[in-house]
């Protein structure tokens, strides 16, 4: 049963400089008027041909992108009445979106409150407006703040920030700030993820030609300070690069990282259903092309085998805090009792030097795990 939509939209004002997702830029007007449509037209090619999409009631959705709130009020709610049309929302509990403090308006808030939308994640990256400025953000922390208040007075309580930590100009003083102005606007989830330099980005030439960034250990010290400051203010790391609140995790995510099946819709998105892996191309012109045609846009499909499928959903766990338990991925999954073997002798070995740790009956990261969790992962796969 798939559980949980996730709905990309791919347009951008502009792009930031380490950006590697899919996005268009200065395609305004008619393209983003029409994008609703075509995503609720995908939606419908979708159920005709599959039947887990046709009975799909989801319990999560997550608007991404790129910018949703550049489909703006008027967009937003078209967007959301096509989508309850088009399928039964009754199990609906999170509907998260993500927002630019820039495009965030009073009159967009109200729309996606009244459209059901009860959680919103808002792309601050930093407070310092000279990072903001050096990685090409749109929104300066006067937005930020303002925008955050616009959003509780239209009524939201479940306010989400993501962070980025490493950032180019961001002393470990600075970033200790940026935690504190974060806490200070008391949201109930924050995400701090590490800044990583994407190939073919603004962000990757401009190392290239001399900008400096932080190295592994910095990276880590400042991974940390995070660590500690959100602790002590009641936030639980439940994923490496998330923490939040108690009961205030991202059920999207969560239902993804512990092996659910999700549709995605919109140029790039990705799915899993069943044993298929499912990614439509990053091309929006052939994207509204095909479906101006009545015919799904251009995708990859990959068929995995029942054992990898299994295996990918299950090593998912890993990131989370609640952990990674081999035996009851071999009884949820098509797993080979001597797969299920193997992933406890290599975790076995990884406790030995002080990656991963048994807890309960799950096993899960340390510290120094949580640093290399792409190394423990490759190990348990064998790769
Ligand atoms: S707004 Fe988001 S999706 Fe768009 S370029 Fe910036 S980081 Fe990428």
């Amino acid at each position: 049963m798939i559980n949980h939509l996730y709905i990309h939209v791919p347009f951008c004002r502009s792009k930031c400089h380490y950006c590697g997702f899919y996005s268009e830029t200065a395609l305004f007007g008619e393209r983003i008027h029409g994008y609703p449509g075509l995503v609720a037209r995908e939606l419908a090619l979708w159920a005709k041909q599959c039947a887990e999409v046709r009975n799909m009631r989801p319990r999560s959705i997550y608007t991404g992108g790129g910018t949703p709130s550049l489909l703006g009020a008027e967009g937003f709610s078209a967007l959301a009445s096509a989508l309850r049309k088009s399928m039964d929302l009754s199990r609906l509990t999170e509907w998260s979106v993500e927002l630019n403090p820039a495009s965030a308006s009073t009159e967009l808030l109200e729309a996606m409150r009244a459209a059901g939308v009860n959680r919103l994640t808002f792309g601050v990256q930093s407070f310092n407006q000279e990072v903001l400025r050096l990685i090409n953000r749109t929104h300066t922390p006067t937005q930020i703040i303002d925008s955050i208040q616009r959003a509780r007075k239209a009524g939201f309580q479940n306010i989400c920030l993501d962070l980025i930590a490493s950032l180019p100009g961001l002393s470990q003083e600075l970033w200790a700030q940026e935690l504190q102005q974060s806490i200070e606007l008391a949201p109930t989830h924050i995400s701090v993820y590490n800044l990583s330099i994407e190939p073919a980005t603004r962000l990757a030439a401009m190392v290239a030609n001399g900008l400096r960034t932080a190295d592994e250990n910095q990276q880590m010290e400042v991974l940390s300070i995070a660590e500690e400051r959100l602790t002590q203010q009641g936030y639980n790391r439940y994923e490496i690069s998330n923490y939040a609140l108690s009961g205030c995790e991202c059920q999207h995510n969560l239902g993804i990282w512990r092996g659910n099946d999700y549709l995605g819709l919109g140029p790039s998105a990705a799915s899993r259903i069943g044993n298929r892996r499912i990614e439509n191309h990053p091309d929006l012109e052939a994207y509204e092309q095909h479906l101006s045609h009545l015919s799904l846009p251009p995708r990859d499909t990959e068929i995995l085998a029942a054992e990898d499928d299994g295996a990918e959903r299950s090593l998912f766990a890993l990131r989370l805090q609640e952990g990674f338990n081999p035996a009851e991925c071999g009884r949820r999954f098509a797993l080979a009792a001597a797969k299920v073997d193997q992933w406890e002798l290599g975790l076995r070995k990884l406790a030995c030097c002080g990656a991963v740790e048994p807890g309960g009956k799950a096993w899960r990261l340390t510290r120094r795990g949580r640093e290399i969790c792409d190394y423990v992962i490759r190990e348990l796969c064998g790769d």
